[in-house]
Parts: C-alpha cells; sequence; structure tokens
C-alpha cells in the first residue's frame, strides 16, 4: 500500500505542540535539540524517558513540557524530586505513553522510543491522525501493516526519521511518489567491521561494536548497525513505508554516509541526498516539512576529498541482512519474531553473554522455530513479540 502525503500546513505564526517519546535517548535529544532552535514554531507538550532520569529532569527544566512520562512510581518520586516546580506532571507508564502520542493538543509526535516498547504509542499516534514523525523503525517491521492502514484511515502524516527513509522520500517529490520509480538504492556505512574476516567477527567487544564510523547513536542500533541488521530492518521499514517489494530496494554499502540513500528513475536519473551524518537534518524536515529551517548540522564540504565509495553487502559474514530479506519475504509475523528475538540477542551480547556471530546464530534459530502466520491484530503481533523473546532467552541460556 503506497502512501498518500497529504501535507497540513499549520496557520502562519501558529505555535505546534510536540510530544517527544523517548526524549532521553540519541534521536530525542537532537529532536529537542532542533526545537530548541525555534521556540517561535514549536512547544514542547510532553516528554518521556525510561532509565536516564536525570537527563529528563534536565530536559523538564529546559523545555518545561505540560506531562512528563516514565515507566514506574519509583521512577515518579527519583524525578519528582529533581524538579523544583509543579510546572510539569508527572505521569506513569505505557498508557501514559499513548495517551501524550494521541492527546487532541499536540500536533507532531516525535516516536523514538527504541525496540518493539514503541509500537502502541506510534500505533496511537497514527489512529488519532497527528503527524507522526517515525524513528523507531521496529513499530513498522512488528506491525506494518496495521501501522499504514491506521495512518490511511486517520488522515495522519507520516514522515520518516530514519535517515535513509527521509532521504528517499526527499527523492520521490510529488503526489504520484512511485511514478516512474525504477528502484530504491539504500545506503549503508557497513559499520565498524565492515573490512573484518569471519575469525576477527569471532572476537570484537560491545565497546567496539557501538563506536560507530560515521553516526552517533543508541547501543541497540549501533550493534545493528555492525551486523548489518538494521539495513535488515530498513529495507522492510522501505517497503512498508513507499509501497515496495523488496525486490525493488537494493542494498549499497557506502562507507562515508555522505549520500544517505538513493531513488533510481526509468529515465536513468539518479537523485540523491546528501549532508553531513546528523540526526538533525531529518529531524528538522520532519517537523517543519513542507518548509525547510535550520537544523544546527554542519555544511556538506565539497572541497574536502568526499572520496565516495560504493560496494555490495556481504551476507556471507553479516548473516542478519539476509535474515531481514528472508523474513520480509514471508511477512506476516515473520518480521516481528526476528525483530523480538533481535532485540534479545543484542542485548545479551551488549551484556557479553553471546559472541557477535552469535546474534545471528540466535535470530535464525528463533525465526525457524515459529510457526509464520498472518498478522491480524496488535495483541496477536505483542504475544508473538513475547513467545520469541522467550525462546530467544532460553536459547541463550542453552549456550551460556
Ligand atoms: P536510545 O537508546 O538512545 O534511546 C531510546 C529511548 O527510548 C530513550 O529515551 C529510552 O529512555 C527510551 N526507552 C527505552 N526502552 C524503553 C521502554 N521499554 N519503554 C519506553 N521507553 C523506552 O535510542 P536511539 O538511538 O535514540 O533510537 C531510537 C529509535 O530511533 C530506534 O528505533 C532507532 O532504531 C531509531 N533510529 C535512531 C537513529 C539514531 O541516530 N540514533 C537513527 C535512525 C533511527
Ligand atoms: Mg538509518
Amino acid at each position: 500500500m503506497a502512501l498518500s502525503y497529504s501535507v497540513s500546513v499549520p496557520a502562519a505564526g501558529s505555535r505546534q505542540w510536540v510530544t517527544v517519546l523517548g526524549s532521553t535517548g540519541s534521536v530525542g535529544c537532537n529532536t529537542l535539540d532542533v526545537i530548541a532552535r525555534h521556540p517561535d514554531r514549536f512547544g514542547v507538550f510532553a516528554l518521556s524517558g525510561h532509565r536516564n532520569i536525570d537527563l529528563l529532569a534536565q530536559q523538564i527544566e529546559q523545555h518545561r513540557p505540560r506531562y512528563a512520562v516514565v515507566p514506574d512510581v519509583n521512577s515518579q518520586r527519583e524525578l519528582a524530586a529533581r524538579l523544583p516546580g509543579d510546572h510539569t506532571e508527572i505521569l506513569v507508564g505505557t498508557a501514559a505513553l499513548e495517551a501524550m502520542a494521541e492527546h487532541p493538543d499536540v500536533q507532531i509526535v516525535m516516536a523514538a522510543i527504541v525496540g518493539s516498547a514503541g509500537l502502541l504509542s506510534s500505533l496511537a499516534a497514527a489512529r488519532a491522525g497527528k503527524r507522526l514523525l517515525l524513528a523507531n523503525k521496529e513499530s513498522l517491521v512488528v506491525a506494518g501493516d496495521l501501522l499504514m492502514s491506521a495512518v490511511q484511515q486517520s488522515g495522519a502524516e507520516l514522515l520518516p526519521i530514519d535517515s535513509e527513509h527521509n532521504a528517499i522520500f526527499q527523492c520521490m517529490p510529488g503526489e504520484h511518489r512511485l511514478q516512474g520509480v525504477a528502484s530504491v538504492l539504500l545506503t549503508a556505512s557497513g559499520g565498524p567491521f565492515l573490512n573484518f574476516t569471519a575469525e576477527q567477527l569471532e572476537q570484537v567487544t560491545p565497546e567496539q561494536a557501538v563506536a560507530h564510523p560515521n553516526w552517533s547513536m543508541g547501543q541497540k542500533i549501533s550493534v545493528d548497525s555492525a551486523t548489518l541488521m538494521n539495513k535488515g530492518l530498513e529495507l522492510i521499514e522501505a517497503c512498508w513505508l513507499f509501497g515496495l517489494q523488496p525486490a525493488d530496494v537494493e542494498v549499497v554499502v557506502h562507507p562515508q554516509s555522505v549520500i544517505h540513500s538513493m531513488v533510481r528513475y526509468v529515465d536513468g536519473s539518479v537523485i540523491a541526498q546528501l549532508g553531513t551524518p546528523d540526526m538533525r537534518t531529518p529531524i528538522a524536515y520532519g517537523l517543519a516539512y513542507p518548509d525547510r529551517i535550520d537544523s544546527g548540522s554542519a555544511a556538506l564540504e565539497f572541497t574536502a576529498q568526499l572520496g565516495l565509495s560504493f560496494d555490495q553487502p556481504d551476507r556471507g559474514r553479516f548473516p542478519c541482512l539476509r535474515l531481514a530479506e528472508e523474513a520480509i519475504a514471508v511477512g506476516g509475523t515473520c518480521p516481528a519474531v526476528l525483530n523480538a528475538a533481535n532485540e534479545v540477542s543484542v542485548e545479551a551480547f551488549l551484556q557479553r553473554r553471546l559472541s557477535f556471530p552469535q546474534i545471528a546464530h540466535i535470530n535464525e534459530l528463533v525465526l525457524n522455530q515459529l510457526a509464520h502466520e498472518p498478522a491480524t491484530s496488535v495483541e496477536q503481533l505483542l504475544g508473538i513479540d513475547a513467545r520469541a523473546r522467550a525462546l530467544a532467552k532460553a536459547a541463550i541460556e542453552a549456550r551460556t
């Protein structure tokens, strides 16, 4: 199903209220940085954080939201103790995340929670017809059909924040976005281990894996970039966002991360979006679309030797990309199973309970263990997510 991107342009001079879910994370902090550059245009309605209560308290002091959401009453107490005033009401739990995503006073929702934990609030924003700035790619991987249907039914504006998808969006102008498109070129940096041998990959540490050569990101997506699972998740994300088949998407390794993705047209044209690797560019684009506003990112210097290079991904050393391709080809609940297994195996790698290559082994094992069904409801998908997590945990236990 292809999206039609209708645009509701705010009246001149009106300020738009933004809920930032996952505000203490990498994308969340970048979002607040862009918002702070445009106080006449945007105000912060609600923030949410999971563990870093100190940072959440600082953000509340700076942005003075009406609400903040934390996971439990202990965090609520801890946060209240750090806040001198009572200008912000502190809410608790996942239902509060949904409430902040669908609140009638909110126009824009930044979905920047990591993992399938972000699904229900992404869906709530979509159902409520908001401008949904989707960084949380796992929402689309787990429940692409449901999320896209909700967007269609409510008339929500779904704008991709993942830099590649934001680039693709920018390279497909106009109302009939797929007209004349031959394929999409999804670029991948290849991560920190691009040129490592299979033997070297056995030895890599979490510290090496989270040190991405070009982008500064949260731990989970950094490991996903190193395994190429991130590119697999992004392939699935691109299929849902733009109504593409997996065969329409070519994954291209481009280690410099200067081109953020490209669209190839039937007339021979290839349109690319370029920039310095800074998430504030796609975030600013999403916040102000169709306007362009200052994002704070540095200009791309063409006098420097950009040395752009391109290569094929190696699915042998990085099997997670192949697994994602297989999962989207089967469809239904299969991508949700892969995503859940991967969230668990990445966490185990970060805790040094799995080696780097074992991430893919666990993911494949779980993918082959669960029978796949058509995706029918969010309850079914969350149930499958839980079963896949339990299987992954058991498989990891059995190995360690
Ligand atoms: P991060 O780990 O830095 O931040 C995650 C945020 O989610 C934090 O605010 C954390 O408190 C919150 N959170 C974690 N678990 C939660 C839970 N169970 N319930 C509620 N909130 C929870 O992650 P990030 O790098 O900012 O990535 C966020 C999302 O954006 C991911 O889906 C990622 O794939 C996507 N993304 C990130 C980047 C990037 O540059 N960081 C780029 C493209 C896409
Ligand atoms: Mg990306």
